[in-house]
């Protein structure tokens, strides 16, 4: 989100800084003889040389890629130096050889991550008390969701409080007859027996105290008991969130009687989610061998977000193979930015293999569309890019070879080039300032 504001903000500015030219009027009626000169000369910027470009002179008698009016006839675009760097508005990548890589498709279906989802239920029988939250509500780990009023609990406590006030007066009769004892005044029998005592009291007090802790209470709340009776809100029993997550079912009604074992909540961390996919024979050893030296990635798309992927890490791949399908289940743990990912969705997963060999490539992004002519931009001198034409070869995910038009080491803009694009078409359609 943060990234999509960045970029809106980039937007603004790059047209600001392309209407520094002459005014609105004059600024037409020079459109309109550019474009006449274009027409005259018939080429696009895509098929005349960068020597050609830098040289050209516009009309304002000053190197058209200088003059804010004109630059876009080239193919130039300007952008401040302070919008350009990983996390702004536009993000460079240098053009290298890399590793080819294969995509094996599979479907497979997104599901809750097993390990961060539950379903909780109190600890005790009782009767639902508060519901503090519903369902698409986001929660801490700790936070109460909702109450019991459980009668378990309640005798538990009184239980505890009774089991506590005996061991304290177990501890005064042994201390009191060893004394006495000691001086010779009573016999050692009376002290023997105030010692069972006491010790038998000590085991009732730690069993009811282990009770309540089953029931989830906290070892502080059992430090300093109230020494009297229980009040009429001691059955009361929080069931908390376990981990931060977000609430996706509600089984619960205020006065239900709910049981341990009831699914009463679902929480889940939707942060990250699980796609179960399926790999043929042949691939479950590829796979495995490639985890033995590094991260198996994946990109998994939805139908409901057509477009954009998710990037994941195959976790496990069964031990097993499905005879009737010839092949093993595999858990892809998928990163779930914005929750846009719901359990149950059906999804493509594309698994990323090695392949043997390299290409020069550059990244997805990078690369654009102008009426059928590929194209990318390439950072010329501060603070200008150019759009140079290119040819593409094989494709794998995040990643397209390019065969012809740029070379290893010249940056080219990976992230936000639609925007500088958008930018050149606008003033080549003869957009005004206005809009
Ligand atoms: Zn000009």
């Amino acid at each position: 989100m943060r990234t999509w504001i960045g970029l809106v903000g980039m937007a603004v500015l790059l047209v600001v800084t392309g209407c520094g030219g002459p005014p609105e009027g004059a600024n037409a009626g020079e459109r309109q003889t550019e474009a006449k000169e274009a027409e005259e000369t018939g080429a696009s910027d895509l098929d005349r040389s960068l020597d050609e470009l830098v040289a050209a002179r516009c009309e304002h008698g000053i190197p058209t890629h200088t003059c804010d009016a004109c630059r876009y006839e080239v193919g130039f675009v300007k952008v401040a130096p302070d919008l350009v760097g990983p996390g702004k508005g536009l993000e460079l990548a240098t053009l290298a050889a890399r590793p080819l890589m294969d995509a094996r498709e599979a479907t497979g279906e997104v599901v809750l991550n097993d390990g961060r989802a539950v379903w909780l239920s109190p600890r005790a029988p009782g009767v639902v008390h508060g519901i503090r939250v519903d369902i698409g509500e986001k929660v801490v780990a700790g936070q109460v969701l909702y109450e019991v009023d459980s009668m378990e609990l309640s005798e538990a406590r009184a239980t505890f409080v009774t089991a506590r006030a005996e061991l304290e007066l177990a501890r005064a009769t042994f201390a009191r007859e060893s004394d006495l004892f000691e001086r010779r005044i009573c016999p050692e029998k009376d002290m023997l027996e105030a010692r069972a005592s006491f010790q038998r009291a000590e085991a009732t007090e730690r069993a009811a105290r282990e009770r309540l802790l089953r029931f989830g209470l906290a070892e502080s709340e059992l430090q300093s008991p109230p020494q009297r009776p229980p009040g009429p809100d001691s059955g009361l029993l929080a069931v908390r969130a376990p981990f931060a997550g977000t609430v996706l079912e509600r089984a619960l009604g205020l006065g239900a009687l709910v049981n341990p074992g009831d699914r009463t909540l679902l929480v889940a961390d939707t942060s990250r989610m699980w796609v179960q996919t399926a790999l043929y024979e042949r691939e479950v050893a590829a796979v495995l061998e490639l985890q033995t030296r590094q991260d198996v990635r994946a990109e998994v798309t939805v139908p409901s977000y057509p477009g954009r992927s998710f990037a994941g890490v195959v976790e496990r791949v069964a031990g097993t193979m499905d005879e009737s399908t010839r092949t093993a289940r595999a858990r892809v743990v998928v990163d779930n930015p914005g929750n846009l990912l719901r359990a149950g969705m059906l999804a493509r997963v594309r698994l990323l293999m090695p392949a043997v060999g390299e290409a020069l490539a550059a990244p997805s992004e990078a690369v654009l569309d102008d009426e059928g002519r590929q194209f990318v931009f390439v950072r010329w001198q501060e603070p200008y890019f150019v759009r140079r034409p290119v040819r593409t070869g094989r494709a794998w995910p995040g990643w397209v070879e390019i065969t012809e038009g740029v070379s290893a080491g010249q940056e080219v803009v990976a992230r936000g080039a639609f925007l500088l694009k958008s930018d050149v078409l606008r003033s080549k359609m003869g957009a005004g300032c206005a809009d």
